[in-house]
């Protein structure tokens, strides 16, 4: 039998890296006919890589990131995501030349993150199945194929209206829609306008490939979805054993959480992108402060200035802040009680899956979809208090969540999350036979 040769297209951008590798190392794994070429530029190529243990079948190759040469990047986040689309499919069939000359062998399938659509044109022109990898929010995939309807409510409707419309979501609000969605004329952007189009590109696709569990989406979303595209698969999330880095925990949580009591200390946490305003950061420290609860707060350096003068030496005794955290080991300790979130996709798949709490505040993108859910779909948390950090809306959400006994049905939900999840990664549940079709896909 021919051997196989899997192109892999990252977006090569933060959190979207690492679950597409992970993905990839199961699939090598599963697949061990298959060569997998792994697209991304230098820059990510080089965070993911070198990674000793990977399985010799995959292979890593760089592409342009589109920004010219003495270009300085300038503040807006989203620049350098518009420069790299904007390289298009031509970008993108560079690397696979440099991947077909070095493997001599032709590509037989193609395996990208959603948002990077121009490599369906690539996957018609090497006629080659396409497979969609969706990293976000699972539930806001939805969204992208009621577009007219959002927008429509959004231009006519109060903040808290719901989008009943929406197949299993009918709790969304227009408040949670992500604010790209609604960028249209001037405001579009080459990244925006790709987002947008997600409706109409991926029920091309030969399957989408969820990083999730499908037992913790509402049936009538995953239906509908069903409905749409020519296949849902959805696959465990987790991270293979591959992937973690040795000396990800320099900062000593893990040894400072066995030292707390069970379920007593709030994590806090928004992700590796975001950097919430400084009065939001500066309500942070003071209700974690005031509250009397152990803490431990992944901050990034350069924004540990803006904490209160004294604010470190004050709460040392229960306090722990550290610029890096083993996230995904922390939330699974069990002196864990309530992480407060941003939301992103994978700090919420973290969460659920270690049945930890959780106090949101979504920030854009996704994450206000991923809020609503956690709230009114799991009700294994709460939005703070008018979408704001605010001293007195964090003390109130961590007393409820920590202690009050109206908290326990909070805390009972998000139990009960991580038992579904428990059940849903068994080698006998529906995750396993879609990785099966997966690899079936690839190797056929
Ligand atoms: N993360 C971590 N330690 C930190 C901060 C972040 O391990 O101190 C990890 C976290 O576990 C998650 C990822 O970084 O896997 C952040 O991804 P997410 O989708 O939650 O948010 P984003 O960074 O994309 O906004």
């Amino acid at each position: 039998m021919e051997n196989k040769h899997v192109i892999v297209i990252a977006f090569p951008f933060g959190s979207h890296l690492m679950p597409l590798l992970n993905l990839v190392i199961k699939l090598a794994q599963a697949a061990p006919n298959c060569s997998f070429s792994f697209i991304g530029t230098q820059k990510s190529n080089a965070i993911l890589f070198p990674r000793p243990h990977l399985p010799n079948n995959i292979k890593f190759y760089a592409i342009s990131d589109g920004i010219p040469e003495g270009h300085v990047l300038g503040e807006n986040p989203t620049e350098k995501l518009n420069l790299f689309l904007q390289t298009g499919p031509e970008n993108l069939q560079k690397g696979i030349e440099l991947a077909v000359a070095e493997t001599k062998q032709r590509v037989t399938c193609i395996i990208a993150d959603a948002f990077v659509t121009s490599s369906l044109l690539v996957a018609h022109t090497l006629n080659v199945p396409w497979i969609a990898f969706w990293l976000p929010i699972s539930c806001s995939l939805s969204f992208y194929f009621y577009l007219d309807l959002i927008r429509h409510t959004c231009a006519n409707s109060a903040a808290n209206t719901t989008l009943e419309f929406l197949p299993g979501l009918s709790k969304m609000r227009v408040e949670d829609v992500p604010r790209d969605m609604l960028d249209v004329g001037e405001k579009e952007t080459l990244f925006t306008r790709t987002l947008n189009s997600l409706g109409e590109v991926l029920p091309q696709a030969k399957a989408v490939v969820m990083n999730f569990f499908e037992e913790l989406d509402p049936p009538l979303f995953v239906q509908d979805m069903r409905s749409k595209l020519q296949a849902l698969l959805y696959v465990v999330p987790f991270p293979s054993p591959l992937l973690s880095p040795p000396d990800s925990d320099s900062g000593g949580c893990l040894s400072w959480l066995d030292k707390q009591s069970s379920k007593s200390v709030a994590y806090v946490c928004f992700g590796t992108v975001v950097a919430p305003p400084v009065h939001e950061l500066v309500a942070v420290a003071e209700a974690l402060e005031e509250s009397g609860f152990p803490f431990l707060w992944s901050l990034k350096e350069a924004l540990m200035g803006v904490l209160p003068n004294g604010f470190l030496e004050r709460t040392s005794k229960r306090g722990k802040v550290v610029s890096w955290a083993p996230q995904a080991q922390v939330l699974a300790h069990d002196s864990v009680g309530v992480f407060v979130t941003h939301c992103g996709a994978n700090s919420v798949i973290e969460s659920v899956s270690s049945g930890v709490p959780m106090i949101c505040r979504p920030f854009f993108g996704d994450q206000g979809v991923g809020a609503r859910v956690i709230e009114d779909v799991w009700e294994m948390g709460l939005v703070i208090e008018g979408k704001v950090l605010t001293k007195s809306g964090l003390l109130k959400s961590l007393n409820l969540i920590l202690v009050q006994e109206e908290g326990k049905k909070i805390r009972d939900k998000a139990l009960k999350m991580k038992k579904t999840v428990q059940d849903a990664v068994r080698p006998e549940a529906q995750a396993a036979q879609d990785f099966n079709t997966l690899v079936k896909i690839i190797s056929n």
